[in-house]
């Protein structure tokens, strides 16, 4: 008799996700490498609850070589007393946890970018059951989801809140919501061009309100996007009434600056050839298509004109390529236009 195959892990925590106050330990997923036949890849968990309230789900350490989320959230877990807490916050500090012990954005275990692999494999590959294990059995226990990102290696971007757009208007008015109120310099709308298989796009799939970030980047940890990302998650655990509502100093309301949106693909410009490029603007500098963005230089062919680069839309410069060596396709600079969808 054949029986059809469940999705079923082999994956298991000791936490008991429905217990008051506040647990640390680990997800166990079973992994047999030459090294170490019957050990497992440990990735840290923990859970912090009291009385009755939503339930958040903070990740950290979907690229390993992004860190101010993870720094984040590792606090929160040795800090955060659990009386303060108003209904169950889930955290996974460094969710792909063979990439962040390598600072690396892919796994060095199976070579594979984590935010491309949702919902997932529970017989796949280690990150392909990371990202099931998520699907799974987080998921449905969340009634939000936060996916702390910075650039990465690669990137150097502004600080910033994102909306992982969504199809229902209700579910879009939660999102916007949720991510104003994380109160980051910049509020940007990213769709990574309709990519379904980040945690973000699982997550509004699965109903959850969702919240991301890009925290500055380049491979480093940053002071200010650092102090922006403590406050940002603690602004939004409130705004869920998870932890008590943040008291705002005054001033400017969060986001109030209106909100931002990578604008499909004229929002990337890709190199056309190999070599080094040179930058012509610095981020944040508002730009317009057709002008000049930088150019790319062979330095082992002097006589040899550089190649010139062209934004293809108007907007700021949101993002820009480190380190500056690039060949053909890589994205040099992103642009952010104007937001014009619907807030409400
Ligand atoms: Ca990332």
């Amino acid at each position: 008799m054949t029986e059809t195959m469940a999705r079923k892990s082999t994956a298991h925590t000791s936490i008991d996700f429905d217990r008051p106050g506040k647990q640390v330990g680990f997800i166990d997923i079973p992994h047999s490498p030459h090294e170490d036949a019957w050990g497992a890849t440990r990735i840290p968990l923990a859970v912090i609850a009291n009385g009755s309230g939503p339930t958040v789900i903070l990740q950290g350490g979907n690229h390993g070589d992004e860190y101010e989320g993870p720094i984040t959230l590792g606090e929160m877990i040795r800090e955060l007393d659990p009386g303060k807490v108003s209904g169950r916050i889930i955290v996974l500090p460094a969710v792909n946890i063979p990439a962040v012990l390598a600072g690396r954005r892919t796994s060095p275990v199976d070579g594979l970018n984590l935010n491309r692999t949702f919902p997932g494999d529970p017989g796949g590959t280690i990150t392909q059951q990371i990202s099931a294990y998520v699907s799974d059995v987080i998921f449905p226990l969340g009634d939000a989801f936060v996916d702390l990102h910075s650039g990465g290696s690669s990137l150097n971007i502004l600080p910033s809140a994102i909306v992982e757009p969504a199809p229902d208007p209700e579910h879009r008015r939660r999102n916007i919501a949720a991510v104003l109120a994380f109160g980051a310099p910049l509020t940007v709308v990213i769709d990574n061009l309709g990519e379904p298989r980040t945690s973000t796009a699982t997550a509004v799939r699965a109903g959850l309100t969702t919240v991301g970030t890009e925290m500055a980047g380049a491979g480093t940890v940053s002071i200010d996007a650092l102090g922006i990302c403590r406050r940002g998650v603690r602004n939004v655990l409130g705004h869920f009434g998870v932890l008590a509502p943040p008291v705002h100093a005054g001033g400017q309301a969060p986001g109030s600056q209106g909100i931002l949106k990578i604008p499909g693909r004229d929002g990337y410009v890709l190199a056309g050839c190999d070599g080094v490029f040179e930058p012509f603007h610095p981020l944040g500098t508002n730009v317009r298509a057709g002008e000049p963005a930088g150019r790319i230089h062979n330095l082992g062919d002097p006589a040899r004109a550089p190649e010139v680069l062209e934004y293809a839309c108007d907007g700021i410069v949101y993002g820009r390529r480190q380190p500056g060596r690039v060949v053909s396709g890589n994205c040099c600079v992103t642009v952010a236009a104007p937001y014009e969808g619907d807030i409400a």
